[in-house]
């Protein structure tokens, strides 16, 4: 059902659309007339079985009426077929039969009709049927219509989620996750580690003379060497587990999972190289250098009762040292 459809019965549920199949033109006639000043009931009368399915598709009818016997195609095959095909195998389908025979109509509701009347009815017992069968498959375009819309806007809002959860981890100028979500990825990690029981290593990371490179260049020009820096950490950390994060100013921080001193050494000198690599212009130490980096290292296992901020506290010692022995390298305590 498309749009329109939605908003026809959206207007008025009461309206029937009334399709009689029947080769006898002169049951047309008496059903027309029969339904000729009901309100809201618009009739059309096909009388070549074989266009049946065609024109249903074509008017959308809320109820059809279907004549059993005529000449070139029965009346349950055209049924079946009704039932077969996705535009019309919900519409509620009334049989009219010659006769009250319970063999053909055993068949009929076997073949998949909602009703049988024997032709032709009494006029208000056919309005009384047409009028209960279209509402009540009025009903259910509309429920299935609005399951539809339901299920549109359950995605809409998972993916907004999905938005939202991703802006709410990430640091606005970097793109890197930001501290927030650097404190749940690391006590996460930690514990698993500690399940486990593997090695857990950390980078802290920070930006050498970056006081001065703000002073000598302005903010914005700062922005820009933060931004070059977190993409090279971005790219140094290799497995979907490491997480690169922005600390806080200038320092960013690198979580390395189920990964040993060594490994993390490694890791540390390839970032070291990286940002280097990069000859950001920078006026400090000396005149022609470039901007650097210096990392503290930590690798731990984690025993019970400790904390992640063990690792941090080491971490930082290890920065502590690099900036002391000179900067633009690695320290571990
Ligand atoms: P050190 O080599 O010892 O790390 O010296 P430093 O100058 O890098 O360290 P300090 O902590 O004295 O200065 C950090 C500077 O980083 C100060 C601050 O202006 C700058 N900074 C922090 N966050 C941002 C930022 O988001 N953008 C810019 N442009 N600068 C920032
Ligand atoms: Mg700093
Ligand atoms: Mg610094």
């Amino acid at each position: 059902m498309n749009d329109l459809q939605l908003d026809d019965f959206k207007t008025d549920e009461n309206a029937a659309m009334v399709l009689l199949v029947d080769d006898q033109a002169m049951i047309g006639e008496a059903v027309r007339r029969g339904l000729a000043h009901e309100d809201n009931i618009d009739f059309h009368f096909c009388a070549d079985p074989h266009q049946a399915i065609a024109q249903a598709i074509r008017i959308r009818p809320t109820v059809i009426l279907q004549d059993l016997v005529m000449p070139g195609l029965d009346g349950l095959t055209l049924v079946r077929e009704y039932r077969n095909h996705p535009a019309t195998q919900n519409i509620p389908i009334i049989v009219l039969s010659t006769k009250e025979d319970p063999l053909i109509k055993s068949a009929a509701f076997a073949a998949g009709a909602n009703d049988y009347l024997v032709k032709l009815p009494d006029n208000i017992e056919l309005v009384a049927r047409i009028r209960y069968h279209s509402r009540s498959y009025m009903t259910l375009l509309q429920r299935d219509a609005a399951y539809r819309a339901l299920r549109v806007s359950q995605q809409q809002l998972l993916d907004t989620n999905l938005v939202l959860q991703r802006l709410m981890n990430s640091d606005g100028l970097t793109g890197l996750s930001n501290r927030r979500h650097f404190d749940e990825y690391l006590e996460l990690e930690w514990r698993r580690a500690m399940r486990d029981q593997t090695q857990l290593s950390l980078l802290m990371i920070d930006v050498d003379f970056f006081k001065s490179y703000n002073d000598s260049f302005g903010h914005l020009e700062g922005d820009e060497a933060l931004r070059k820096v977190a993409e090279a950490i971005r790219d140094a950390s290799s497995r979907p587990s490491d997480l690169p994060a922005r600390y806080g100013g200038e320092e960013f921080a690198l979580v390395l999972p189920n990964t040993s001193p060594g490994g993390a050494r490694l890791v540390a000198e390839k970032l070291r190289l990286a940002v280097a690599g990069l000859k950001i212009p920078h006026i400090v130490p000396a005149e022609g250098a470039s901007l650097t980096i210096s990392i503290g290292l930590s690798t731990m296992t984690p025993v019970q009762g400790t904390d992640c901020r063990q690792l941090i506290s080491a971490a930082d010692k290890g920065l502590y040292l690099a900036k002391h022995n000179g900067r633009n390298q690695a320290g571990i305590e």
